[in-house]
């Protein structure tokens, strides 16, 4: 009857519940140890000019190899860094990989090219000082800033704090990009877009996904490329999975195009294949620049 079906389904929410927690609680505690253990992982997606459909930049996606787990999801794991703080040494790590892979890297490319890292709010509350380290790294390592772009959510901007603001300060005094990341998912208050510097926008898959001609998500999609243009801003369109999306994206301008029809995020040798991979294919014929998906 209709009573003890609900309390089953109750009991099997509560132990649904209880089983996420203590997922969680694991997670917490072996990331701890993660980057110690070297169990952190650093793949890179290829973001393609739309125009040349060259692979022109990459973004940096992190995964965990756990133990006994496997590869597992940033979407699980990032957020219990964030809770536990583990995200700052986690996010030092990338910025590291990345930015020793964007100076290996860079003799292949063109000007455009540069990697981006992401960065969680919680990552801009770290200290100053602290903070100030791996700027400094990047100057170590001789790497211009602008082979760096930082992807951040709308949300950083909407009430920014002074250390925020201080901070993109800084990123733009080494010549750091700044990207707003999953746009017009969020509050998509656009007088952060006047106050800050910002190089990209990055539309969020879930416009991409249900792109189809003269549909609301073209329209808003169209929208959003004309403003961020006529602002000097450069548009990149997330979770591109087929040539038609990819053809409509051209029909409205869009500057660059990341996804599953192109690559999935790859490890870092992968990726380097493919860039020597598209540089003999520049040279033995410029005019059939076609990426294998
Ligand atoms: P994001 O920054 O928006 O990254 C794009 C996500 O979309 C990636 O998921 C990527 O694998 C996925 N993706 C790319 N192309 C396609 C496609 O064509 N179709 C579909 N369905 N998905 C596609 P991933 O790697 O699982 O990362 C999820 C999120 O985790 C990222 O979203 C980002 O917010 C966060 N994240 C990943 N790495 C880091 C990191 O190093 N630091 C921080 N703070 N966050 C990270
Ligand atoms: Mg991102
Ligand atoms: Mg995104
Ligand atoms: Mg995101």
């Amino acid at each position: 009857d209709a009573k003890s079906h609900g309390r089953n389904s109750l009991r099997f929410f509560s132990l649904a519940i209880r089983e996420a927690l203590s997922q969680r609680v694991s997670l917490a505690r072996d990331l701890r140890t993660a980057v110690e253990n070297g169990e952190l992982r650093d793949y890179y997606q290829p973001i393609i000019n739309l125009q040349s459909g060259l692979i022109v930049k990459a973004e940096a996606l992190m995964r965990w190899q756990h133990p006994t787990r496997g590869l597992i999801s940033p979407a699980l794991f990032i957020p219990v860094a964030e809770e536990t703080g583990d995200i700052m040494a986690m996010g030092h790590w990338i910025f590291q990989q990345a930015a020793q892979h964007a100076l290996q890297w860079q003799a292949w490319m063109g000007d455009e090219f540069a990697i981006s890292v992401n960065k969680s709010p919680v990552q801009f509350v770290e200290q100053l000082t602290k903070q100030y380290d791996c700027l400094e790294a990047l100057r170590d390592m001789g790497l211009d800033g602008k082979r760096i772009v930082v992807e951040i959510t709308e949300g950083l901007l909407l009430n920014p704090d002074p250390v925020v603001e201080q901070r993109l300060l800084q990123f733009r005094d080494r010549g750091i990009q700044v990207a707003i990341d999953d746009f017009g998912t969020g509050y998509s208050s656009l007088s952060y877009l006047n106050k800050f510097d910002i190089d990209y926008l990055k539309i969020d898959q879930s416009f991409t996904r249900n792109l189809n001609a003269g549909n609301q998500s073209y329209v808003l999609c169209e929208a959003i490329i004309v403003m961020a243009h006529k602002l000097g801003l450069k548009v990149i369109a997330e979770g591109v999975e087929t040539a038609l999306q990819r053809d409509l994206l051209l029909d409205i301008h869009c500057d660059y195009a990341q996804g599953f029809f192109y690559s999935p995020p790859v490890p870092a040798d992968v990726f380097a294949q493919m860039l020597v991979q598209q540089s003999r294919q520049a040279v033995i014929s410029p005019r059939k620049r076609v990426l294998k998906a």
